[in-house]
């Protein structure tokens, strides 16, 4: 059943989270803020804060966010009227229900996991016994997979025939689609999704059977291996093969295993590590790490984390420092996957996990294996990126022992790095209020912006009217900008918002703006003048213009007018117009 909204609304309202945050975290208030420990991550100091007055928290170690009702559901493992109901009852408020939803959701889900069921046992029957799965027999022992090793793992068949499923299930059109078991024709008949295909069902964590990974028999057409489409039952970057089985082996070991293939689970688990998962068909996503880190204190990644390219390995290092989790990189033999090395030599892929380098390790081999060493010049530039891994990484005892590695391969005296790392460390740990200075560098500018914003969420009087779009250069920023411009409550600013801003702006909600509203939109102010400038001077290269030419020499004038430290108030409002005016000509032009 859902609730009606009003009520939603009403709870909201009537709720104080910073009440409702200190029955499990010791809330301190700073400044116009309230700071603590994070209940959802493991940190030694506060990142979780509250805006008490806008009922919003965030974490800026694992960026957790949200409201009463997202804190509640959270930590009480609520469902969403759940969690309402929760506060509903702490605040005395009665709540009124709609007569559909939740419960049809249910009733819903339900029906899709009895068909999931039956066409595993179905499948699972035909694999077992039926003459035409004989190929696929032989193939499955070829493999090592002898009768157990099918049961204890469901695996099925799925024959080489258009609607053999369908004519058993018989199920609605809608619950044959919405399981991803088939679909209905163009000539309107129902259609299996798999066909000649051995079936390795997926299950989620509950043990309840939500997709099929169907593998192809070699020498037959067709791309190798075919997944479940995501589903109401599905989401792949949720569900992670093998964790319904080996959720308690990755508890005992503290460990989990990520590997990319249903057979390397099934491989590591038969060479006696019964702790390993699989992503299916696709990259190990925040949510899937976060679900690990609910079992264990340590990832093993067990695929070409190189390969996954630059951009994931970054992600996982910003995942290992927010969840507090290990991650390392097995130390496989190249080109050879995990299932075959566990019948090949299973002591071998026991040894590549034992061993298994540490991610920032990892990282920094890679970065130092990426530079030349050749000559000075190359050495210097190695050790400067290699030193830029090395910076990201929390803990200076850790950093210290890479500083080493980086000394001998470069040829470098280990002191003078050590300076330098801290230099790079200092850098980066640069407090967001800084004071602020001519944004003449993307990363200036990037912090006026967002400093304005963070004025406009707290002090909206204050810099609003000196503010407009054109003065932001970055998109996301100009998002958040329009979101905020209309006014209204921080929720109904938020609704307005694609993800991207919404995060920023949960963010800036509870950070302090230092900056000073005048300074402020006055560096804004003439930066977005600059750039202008330097458009219409473009412009006059390319196609000379005299009456272009006079407002060059007008704006020029104007911008020397605004001065961030002195501003000149109404030379800025002038500029501002002048401005606003332009972007509203170019986009009648456009
Ligand atoms: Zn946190």
């Amino acid at each position: 059943m859902g609730i009606v909204d009003e009520d939603i609304v009403r709870v909201r309202e009537s709720t104080d989270l910073v009440a409702v945050v200190s029955q499990h975290l010791q809330l301190k208030r700073v400044g116009q803020r309230w700071v603590g420990l994070c209940p959802f991550h493991a940190e030694k100091s506060p990142s979780f804060s509250v805006n008490a007055e806008q009922g919003l928290y965030y974490c800026f170690g694992c960026q957790a966010k949200g409201d009463a009702i997202t804190f509640v559901r959270e930590i009480e493992h609520l469902d969403f009227p759940g969690a309402v109901e929760w506060l509903a009852n702490k605040a005395g408020i009665t709540v009124r229900y709609t007569d559909t939803g939740e419960n049809e959701g249910r009733k819903r889900r339900k029906r899709l996991l009895e068909a999931m069921g039956r066409a595993v046992d179905w499948y699972h029957d035909r694999l077992l016994s039926s003459p035409d799965a004989r190929e696929a027999r032989g193939y499955l022992r070829s493999r090592g997979f002898d009768g157990d090793k099918v049961r204890r793992y469901r695996l099925g068949w799925a024959p080489d025939d258009w609607d053999a499923l369908a004519r058993h299930l018989r199920v609605p059109d809608d619950v044959l689609r919405d399981t991803g078991l088939g679909f209905v024709n163009r000539r309107g008949r129902q259609q299996d999704a798999f066909r000649g295909r051995v079936l390795f069902p997926i299950f989620d964590v509950q043990d309840e059977p939500v997709a099929f990974g169907g593998r192809i028999l070699p020498g037959h057409d067709g791309p190798k291996y075919k997944n479940s489409s995501e589903s109401p039952l599905y989401a792949k970057s949720k569900v992670l093969y093998g964790l319904n089985w080996m959720k308690a082996g990755i508890v005992e070991a503290d460990e989990a295993i990520v590997c990319e293939g249903y057979t390397d689970v099934i491989g590591f688990a038969d060479a006696g590590l019964p702790r390993a998962v699989a992503t299916c068909g696709t990259a190990l996503t925040e949510e899937h790490f976060r679900t690990l880190k609910r079992y264990a204190h340590r990832v093993v990644l067990a695929f070409d984390a190189d390969a996954a390219g630059q951009a994931a390995a970054e992600r996982f290092y910003e995942w290992e420092k927010a969840y507090e989790i290990d991650v390392a990189v097995a130390d496989l033999p190249s080109g050879v996957d995990p299932a075959d090395l566990s019948r090949t030599d299973p002591a071998a892929l026991a040894a590549a996990v034992e061993g298994a380098t540490p991610f920032l390790g990892f990282r920094v081999r890679r970065a130092l294996a990426a530079g030349s060493v050749d000559t000075p010049e190359g050495r210097a530039r190695t050790a400067e990126a290699a030193l830029a891994v090395i910076a990201e990484h929390p803990g200076e005892l850790v950093r210290d022992q890479y500083v080493m590695e980086v000394a001998d391969r470069c040829r470098l005296d280990p002191d003078q790095l050590r300076q330098r790392l801290s230099g790079v460390v200092r850098g980066e740990a640069a407090p967001v209020a800084a004071p602020l200075r001519a944004p003449s560098s993307a990363d200036g500018r990037d912090r006026a912006e967002v400093e304005a914003l963070r004025l406009a969420v707290h002090d909206p009087e204050a810099i609003g009217p000196l503010l407009d779009e054109v003065l932001f250069a970055d998109e996301l920023h100009a998002a958040v900008f329009r979101a905020l411009a209309p006014g209204g409550t921080m929720h109904e600013v938020l609704e307005r918002c694609d993800p991207r801003a919404a995060e920023l702006l949960q963010r800036l909600v509870v950070e302090e703006p230092a900056g000073d509203a005048d300074n402020v939109a006055s560096l804004l102010t003439a930066a977005a003048a600059r750039r202008a400038l330097r458009r219409l001077d473009a412009e006059n290269r390319r196609d000379f213009d005299a009456d272009r030419s006079r407002r060059i020499a007008w704006l020029k004038l104007a911008i020397e007018q605004v001065d961030p430290d002195d501003p000149d108030q109404e030379a800025r409002a002038q500029l501002l117009a002048w401005l606003a005016e332009e972007a509203t000509v170019a986009e009648e032009i456009r």
